[in-house]
């Protein structure tokens, strides 16, 4: 397999130079030049294995003829999932006529542990085949940088500075961050905001001197192997759900922000696993609601919830999807990039609204309903759910039998959970204690010059 470019300005590159590569050096995003075809033999005999045989098995056709990676993959994956707290890795279970896929079994107790724990191994064998090394940088307002130093917390050749807003995190998500003392874990808290934080790390990655000597890297869902590791638990969940049967389709729930869970959903429909439909389902946050309703993607002002780690407005995963949707015509997608940095928008024809509108289920689901969903689930089911989870649950009711993503454990959203049902869920043993722990943190002024001396002061 080798990668190209969704604008088409990147000459096909393997497996591991995409993953290297994070987003494309013509601005576009890297996609495989193929999409492999699952056959119902194969989807009969991946239905028994367990999660780890099925990662290998689902991942190998991604991978690149005759790279290292590929004799290496067993036991990425087996290191990898080690760290989740379930047998099944990812579990499917029942709440009444739904099926929950619980994606946060992994150290931060979030979906992202699936791809990042992942990466975080990939990346030490990428860098140790080229005797490299890579320092991480990244901006959070909660989930994706703890997941980020999980992943790659003790990994050799890795550093990963993280910079959080100073005190505008929930109390949980700081310390799963700062309580992580390992020597290659740099915590940066800014006297600021979280668009304070985006804003530093762009600066950095613009100051192309720097970038450079200290080779940055990025960890966000834009690279290829996250979208590549949670392929898997589609087919997993499926085999769990059918039996194995190839004549059974089922929809999945997606609760999406960035597109990238559900463009994971959509690669394994489009490899052939039997999905009858993909449910999109959004917050207020609705910009992917609006695109299947009117065919315009247009970028509005995030307002918060809470489901927090949906509050987006640009979608940057969704470029992969428009790439299909527009036939893989590169010069196509780049038009439209083009366009919304421009305008804010743009628009396809109805014959390929209509053409995403039989694929995907899109649902717009506000803070009352979130609240509802949580509260009833949880006296009707037994089942306590967080706020993105309440989310894909609410989109699934007009299809029962559907298996709806659990993104997060409901402790972690505890106060969500207390306002929908009065008590706040069980703390799972990885958070019981967090509060009491020693932590390492720097605090910095909201300027990256002082982000860029203190990164030069612990690299040099
Ligand atoms: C990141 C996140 C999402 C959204 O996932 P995308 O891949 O960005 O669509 C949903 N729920 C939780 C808990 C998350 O952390």
């Amino acid at each position: 397999m080798r990668y190209i470019s969704t604008r088409g300005k990147v000459s096909p590159i393997s497996f591991s130079k995409a993953v290297m590569m994070g987003l494309a050096t013509d601005g576009g995003l890297l996609i495989p030049e193929q999409i492999p075809r699952v056959d119902a033999d194969q989807l009969r005999r991946w239905a028994q294995l367990s999660f780890q045989e099925l990662a290998v098995e689902v991942m190998t056709p991604f991978l690149t003829e005759g790279e290292a990676v590929t004799g290496q993959l067993p036991e990425l994956v087996r290191r990898a999932f080690a760290t989740f707290t379930h047998p099944e890795i990812t579990p499917v279970t029942r709440a009444g006529a739904f099926w929950i896929l619980e994606l946060f079994h992994g150290p931060t107790l979030a979906f992202k542990d699936v791809a990042l724990q992942f990466l975080g191994h990939l990346f030490e064998f990428l860098l140790q085949e080229e005797q490299g090394t890579l320092n991480i940088l990244g901006a959070t307002s909660g989930d994706t940088g703890s997941a980020a130093i999980h992943g790659v917390r003790g990994r050799a050749g890795i550093q990963v500075f993280i910079i959080h807003p100073h005190g505008r995190v929930s109390p949980i998500q700081e310390r799963q961050m700062t309580t992580v003392l390992d020597a290659n874990v740099h915590n940066i808290a800014i006297r600021g905001s979280f668009d304070d934080g985006q804003n530093i790390v762009k600066e950095l990655f613009n100051d192309l001197p720097f970038k450079q000597t200290y080779r940055l890297g990025a960890v966000n869902s834009i690279n290829w192997a996250r979208i590549l590791a949670q392929i898997v638990y589609f087919f997993h969940a499926w085999g769990r759900v059918s039996g194995g049967d190839p004549a059974r389709r089922v929809v999945f729930s997606v609760p999406t922000g960035n597109f990238g869970d559900i463009f994971a959903g959509y690669m394994a429909l489009r490899m052939g696993l039997p999905v009858e439909r993909l449910v999109l389902a959004t917050n207020r946050n609705d910009i992917l609601t609006r695109f299947m309703e009117s065919g315009t993607y247009r970028i509005g002002t995030v307002q918060p919830t809470i489901s927090p780690s949906m509050d987006i407005q640009i979608s940057s995963n969704f470029e992969r999807y428009l790439y299909f949707l527009l036939d893989a015509d590169a010069d196509a997608v780049g038009a439209a990039m083009q366009q919304l940095q421009g305008t804010g928008e743009f628009s396809v024809s109805e014959a390929k609204r209509r053409a995403a509108a039989e694929i995907f289920a899109a649902c717009r689901v506000g803070e009352e309903e979130t609240v509802q969903r949580i509260r009833r689930t949880w006296e009707q089911e037994g089942v306590l759910v967080d706020p993105h989870t309440a989310v894909g649950l609410e989109a699934a009711q007009p299809f029962p039998g559907a298996i709806s993503l659990a993104t997060a454990h409901a402790a972690k959203f505890g106060a969500a959970v207390r306002q929908a049902v009065g008590h706040e869920p069980p703390l799972p043993p990885s958070l019981v204690g967090l509060m009491d722990q020693p932590t390492r943190c720097r605090i910095l002024d909201p300027d990256p010059g002082a982000v860029r001396a203190f990164m030069r002061e612990v690299l040099d």
